[in-house]
């Protein structure tokens, strides 16, 4: 796995750092509410960074997980987003601070249509948190409110974020060298020399 490693964008001791930066700016915010709090992962990316995340917030909350897909098989490029699962239709979400944690915001697909399908069911407040944000491209208008990294647009993989299903499991955030998007038949050529 290591050795299809291009690069290493963001090493495990800055992802932790950051980390821990993010969950005393959000514990300052939340711990004002007398309404309890409900953390929503979107799964699977936001896997590890939730886990990281949680675990540094004294806050009595519960956890309701959805899952989004975007990026289908071997693909780098985003196809649009599906709600594949949502919140319990009986969570009463009225009196509710809700926190959405994704692992990127790129396009804004994903975390637009989590936002408005949560929106709609008119939570106290809904906030959202991302570890990473790809800077100089458009979002769809859709915004974070935490975010622990602004990157370059390129595709990274790593500490919750797969391609293909893989990598998720590595400590720090990296690119791939070419030949291990290839190797799955994913097409780099777009001109610019990036994997998309
Ligand atoms: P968006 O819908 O904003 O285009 O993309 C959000 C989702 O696409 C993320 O939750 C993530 O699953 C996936 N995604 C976007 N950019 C990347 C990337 O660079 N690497 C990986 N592995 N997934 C990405
Ligand atoms: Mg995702």
């Amino acid at each position: 796995m290591e050795r299809d490693i291009e690069r290493v964008i963001i090493d495990e001791a800055r992802l932790s750092d950051r980390v821990s930066e993010l969950a005393g700016e959000i514990t300052q915010r939340y711990q004002r509410f007398d309404e309890p709090m409900l953390l929503v992962p979107v799964l699977n990316g936001a896997l590890v960074f939730v886990a990281d995340l949680m675990r540094q917030l004294p806050i009595k909350m519960r956890l309701g997980m959805m899952a989004v897909s975007s990026y289908p098989g071997q693909s780098t490029a985003s196809k649009g987003a599906t709600i594949k699962r949502s919140l319990d239709s009986n969570l009463e979400l009225r009196g509710l601070r809700v926190l959405i944690v994704d692992d990127i915001l790129d396009t804004g697909n994903t975390l637009g249509v989590v936002q408005r399908e949560i929106a709609t069911r008119e939570p106290a407040s809904l906030e959202t948190a991302v570890l990473l944000r790809k800077t100089d491209k458009d979002h769809g208008g859709v915004k974070a409110d935490y975010v622990g990294f602004d990157i370059a647009d390129e595709f990274v993989v790593g500490y919750g974020l797969d391609f293909d299903g893989h990598y998720r499991n590595l400590p720090h955030i990296a690119v791939l060298k070419r030949e291990a998007y290839e190797r799955a038949g994913c097409s780099t050529e777009d001109g610019d020399g990036r994997v998309r």
